[in-house]
């Protein structure tokens, strides 16, 4: 089923410390599914690249590895929310990371007569999340993801997917502050975990396993709230 068969959007959050899948995750989702991914990270990293009033202000904290204010975030969010491709129904990538974050999104979907649908934790171990973060990069010009360690590309050099040449890391992934992400994860996110669970609408994965295994099990999921 694609997004304009579907009788109503559908809202999906992906839960999870830095190094969990989220994005990759997200990607094949929206693949599958017709969904789009909604990755705060990702709109506040092309915020820091235009040089916005936001961007300013979180590009520090982003590189500390600490959480960039709600009130910042909320308006990157917001302001994505208002374009029509987002429609159709979203996956949230890196979004809410508090308990008041998680407060708002319920009143901007109301204000839109949507609701979350699904929260899934993807379970990780920590231990090997800061390995997996500090060697990842991706192509420049296609945004593939590669990693030092676990995902090189057939010919080195040349990305698989659009054969560009450049390849970028993100500067926030370091073993330094991904150890600080991680403690913003555990102190600040990992509560809503709860939060969700008490509403009924989680479920847990684990994803420590292969790429394509936990792509079906969150296909699952999906397929069961979309009628896919
Ligand atoms: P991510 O791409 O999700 O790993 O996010 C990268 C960085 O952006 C985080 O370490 C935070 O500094 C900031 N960030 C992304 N999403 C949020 C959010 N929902 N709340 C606060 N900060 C965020």
């Amino acid at each position: 089923m694609t997004a304009d068969t579907m009788t109503r959007p559908v809202n999906l959050i992906l839960l999870g410390p830095p190094g969990a899948g989220k994005g990759t995750q997200a990607r094949m989702l929206e693949d599958a599914f017709g969904l789009v991914q909604l990755s705060t990270g990702d709109l506040l990293r092309g915020a820091v690249n235009a040089g916005t009033p936001a961007g300013l202000a979180a590009k520090s904290v982003m590189e500390k590895g600490e959480l960039v204010s709600d009130e910042i975030v909320l308006a990157v969010l917001e302001e994505r929310l208002q374009q029509p491709d987002v429609a159709a129904g979203t996956i949230l990538d890196g979004f809410p990371r508090t308990a008041a974050q998680a407060e708002a999104l319920d009143g901007l979907l109301a204000a839109r007569n949507q609701q979350i649908d699904a929260v899934i934790s993807l379970e990780v171990d920590d231990d090997a999340m800061v390995a997996r973060v500090s060697g990842r990069y991706t192509c420049a010009d296609c945004g593939e993801g590669y990693h030092d360690e676990f995902k090189q590309p057939a010919t080195a050099g040349v990305c698989d997917k659009c054969q560009g040449s450049s390849f970028k890391r993100r500067p926030d992934d370091n073993a330094e502050t991904v150890r600080t992400r991680l403690s913003a994860y555990h102190a600040q996110t990992a509560p809503l975990i709860e939060y969700y669970n008490a509403r009924g609408t989680l479920s847990k994965v684990a994803a420590m396993g292969a790429i394509d295994d936990i792509a079906k099990a969150l296909g699952k999921i999906v397929s069961h709230l979309t009628g896919a």
